[in-house]
């Protein structure tokens, strides 16, 4: 498929989704922090999973960069056990908070005031950052304007010719990037503008409104927040890794046709 074909696809992915689904409330946390411990927590388990371990540290006020300074490492990962791999996770966000230390004070917001380049590069450096990680960090708590591929992204496009295999996140990410940029023009749909018609029976927003989806961010970071929100809804509720439910999933008109 060429580059416009594949990009124009992208864009009608979006638009029907959000006029499906609307606005998808990513990410569910109440603070920048907890969307970074999140993005550690979430790999290679399911939210739920996640979900008891943050209200474990909620429960003893420890989730915060202070609390998970000084909780000793053995407490932490007891605290986190239910998100499994609770000594790598563990050891991990000590690591994160120490080079949040060293290099910026301890101050996210020192952080997250470089340039996505720099912070990314940075957050690529660290133990157990992948590029999901460090892109779910700069999005969803950075409020950094970069799209985050996942698996669920990368089965639809699969599934849908758009991709060979499993693509390199790299290109698919900047695929994502100069698809969705123009969505942030004023000329276009903004997220705001189509909440109208939601269709009746279809999943809606997968989490209830929270301080960091309510946070105030850019067009693009917005619309790179609900493509990725909403792609999560499709690859959760149809485009499953064991079978594909087609009917009655919004993506269903843009199926490659068989010849
Ligand atoms: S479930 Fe079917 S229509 Fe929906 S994204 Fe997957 S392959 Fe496409």
């Amino acid at each position: 498929m060429l580059d416009d074909a594949r990009k124009n696809q992208i864009r009608g992915y979006y638009r029907a989704l959000f006029q499906a689904w609307g606005p998808q409330n990513w990410w569910p946390a109440r603070s920048r922090f907890e969307v970074i411990v999140g993005a550690y927590l979430t790999q290679n388990t399911a939210w739920t999973n996640v979900e008891k371990a943050l209200a474990n540290l909620r429960s003893v006020r420890l989730l915060s960069v202070k609390g998970v300074r000084h909780v000793p490492l053995g407490e932490l990962e007891r605290l986190i056990r239910p998100s499994g791999y609770f000594r790598q996770k563990a050891k991990r966000l000590k690591t994160f908070i120490n080079f949040l230390d060293q290099r910026y004070g301890g101050s996210l917001q020192r952080l997250f005031s470089r340039p996505t380049a720099a912070v990314r590069e940075e957050l690529l450096q660290l133990n157990g950052v992948g590029p999901e990680t460090a892109d779910s960090i700069l999005l969803y708590a950075g409020n950094h304007p970069v799209f985050v591929v996942d698996a669920y992204t990368r089965r639809i496009l699969v599934r849908h010719g758009i991709l060979p295999g499993k693509g390199d996140y790299e290109d698919v990410r900047e695929l994502f990037e100069r698809a969705l940029s123009p969505l942030a023009e004023p000329v276009a749909d903004s997220p705001e503008s189509s909440t109208q018609n939601l269709a009746p029976g279809l999943p809606s927003a997968m989490h209830p409104p929270s301080a960091m989806s309510a946070a105030k961010r850019t067009a693009l970071t917005q619309v790179y927040n609900e493509m990725h929100g909403l792609l999560v809804g499709v690859g959760k509720n149809y485009c499953r890794k064991s079978q594909a439910l087609c009917g009655g999933c919004p993506l269903q008109p843009f199926l490659p046709r068989l010849k």
